[in-house]
């Protein structure tokens, strides 16, 4: 019982729709290595560079990092710090609190990010064709499985709160941080709420 024998596949159809994911999962593979040979980056800076310019500042840390590459702080440490020797990204200490380290973009780093975000339009171009229908369900199942497999420990995804249920929006309408997060206990800006959130909850 194998989703690499053929004779089960055809037999199975959820055999055959799992293999088609390793497929997919090798094409973004591929696609990433190419987008970061070109930078001449390795995935893994390619990733944490789009994490960095697509995550509200305070969510940058290296466990958050860790968490959405699935591999160790200390691996990730190592990457930020082949990324600040290229000049790439700076640590900056938190002026409240010591203890914290917040890591930003160069305009460097920002000029590579405008390169390689460019990353998974060969898959975006095919499901476009698709019609609006099918891209709905499609994109409802594929939201379980990510959920599936976001439960399992398996995938970190992130999202911005206006789709977040902690979200309130305008608890102090006027100011510059007017909205509320229920669950870090935090205002947040209009650019913060853009951002995406490590603890982005939908339920
Ligand atoms: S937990 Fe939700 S509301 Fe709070 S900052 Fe994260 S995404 Fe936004």
């Amino acid at each position: 019982m194998s989703i690499f024998d053929p004779v089960y596949r055809q037999k199975n159809l959820s055999g055959q729709i799992t293999r088609s994911f390793f497929y997919i999962g090798q094409a973004v593979k591929n696609i990433l290595w190419e987008k970061s040979k070109h930078e001449h980056l390795t995935p893994a800076q390619v990733k944490v560079l789009l994490f960095i310019n697509y995550t509200r500042n305070d969510a940058i840390t290296v466990g958050n990092v860790a968490k959405y590459l699935s591999c160790t702080p200390a691996t990730v440490s190592g990457v930020v710090d082949s990324l600040e020797k290229k000049g790439l990204i700076h640590r900056v200490r938190d002026l409240d609190d010591r203890r914290k380290v917040h890591i930003k973009l160069n305009p460097a780093g920002s000029r590579v990010v405008g390169v390689v975000e460019s990353i998974g339009y060969e898959i975006e171009e095919i499901v476009s064709d698709f019609s609006p229908h099918e891209q709905e369900v499609l994109e409802k199942l594929l939201e379980r499985v990510s959920e599936k497999l976001m439960d399992k420990g398996l995938i970190y995804t992130g999202d911005i709160c206006t789709a977040c249920c902690h979200f309130k929006k305008d608890r102090h309408t006027g100011e510059l941080k007017p909205h509320y997060c229920e669950n870090l206990h935090i205002m947040l800006s209009e650019d913060d709420i853009c951002k995406e959130c490590p603890h982005y909850s939908k339920n």
